[in-house]
């Protein structure tokens, strides 16, 4: 008996793993962060399965909870929103679990971050533009080291990924303009892959109050950089020129 850790997606029910669904479906017990997972999501979880919010839970409860499952013979589903590798808080729970003795595994899912690029239907590396994804957020509850602070990140110009913040934009967004620019595009995507779904665009210097405007307060995501609009070199990979090892190129009649 394991306790699986599974990502459940973004939000859509169908954006989950086929693994974390078919575990879903065979667990005795199932602990998902009622806050922010679709609860549509426990459909697919056995009939007779127990399922707890983890919401009101501490760390101790949860993994009690987990112990007694394993202990009665039950396989233990933990559901994590998006990827559980990312602001998660899962190291605490595998590390416990480690020590107690109890096997566990990780199933990944699709992180928001994800869902967010195909909400705008734009692609995060761009050739001439970005190789680079920057995942991060802003220093709250849970401090940021002071070398990954926004004003530091925004010296790269990299497509960024700004978790957990929508409640201090303005703050962020101002931050990020000093590398940036204040013209650099930027967009935010409330609730990404829900039918409730709303994106907003502009630039760094008006996506705050735009996103005000639209009401968006949490469960959002914003994106910066010159990746959201603009001009870019085409890949080289599907460039019938260049050849590589599963294509020659076109015009040496595929000897390449
Ligand atoms: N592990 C999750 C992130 C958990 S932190 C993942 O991989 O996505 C929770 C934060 O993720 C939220 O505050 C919000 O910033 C973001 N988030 C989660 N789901 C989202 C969604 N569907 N759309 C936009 N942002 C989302």
């Amino acid at each position: 008996m394991k306790v699986y850790f599974v990502g459940a997606g973004p939000g859509d029910p169908e954006l989950i793993t086929v693994k974390g669904r078919r575990l879903l479906g065979e667990a005795g017990v199932v602990i998902y962060a009622g806050s922010l997972i679709n609860p549509e999501i426990l459909q697919y979880a056995a009939p007779g399965a127990t399922c707890y919010d983890s919401a009101s839970l501490t760390l101790e409860e949860v993994l009690t909870l987990m112990q007694q499952s394993i202990t009665r013979g039950e396989m233990v589903v933990r559901l994590h929103t998006g990827d559980p590798s990312l602001y998660g808080a899962i190291q605490e729970q595998m590390d416990a679990l480690a020590r107690l003795g109890i096997p566990f595994e990780v199933v990944p899912g699709v992180s928001s971050f994800a869902a967010a690029a195909a909400a705008v239907e734009r692609e995060f590396t761009l050739p001439g533009v970005s190789q680079t994804l920057i995942l991060t957020r802003r220093g709250g509850r849970t401090p940021v080291p002071a070398q990954e602070s926004l004003p530091e990140l925004s010296r790269h110009r990299a497509s960024l990924c700004l978790f957990l913040s929508s409640q201090s934009l303005a703050t962020a967004t101002a931050e990020l303009a000093g590398g940036y620019g204040v013209e650099t595009p930027a967009a935010v995507v409330y609730k990404a892959s829900w039918p409730e779904k709303k994106v907003v665009r502009g630039t760094l210097g008006d996506i705050a109050s735009l996103a005000q405007a639209a009401g968006i307060e949490r469960t959002a995501l914003l994106l910066v950089g010159d990746f959201l609009a603009g001009g870019y070199e085409r890949s080289r990979l599907y460039d019938p020129a260049f050849s590589h090892g599963y294509r020659g190129a076109k015009d040496n009649h595929g000897q390449g």
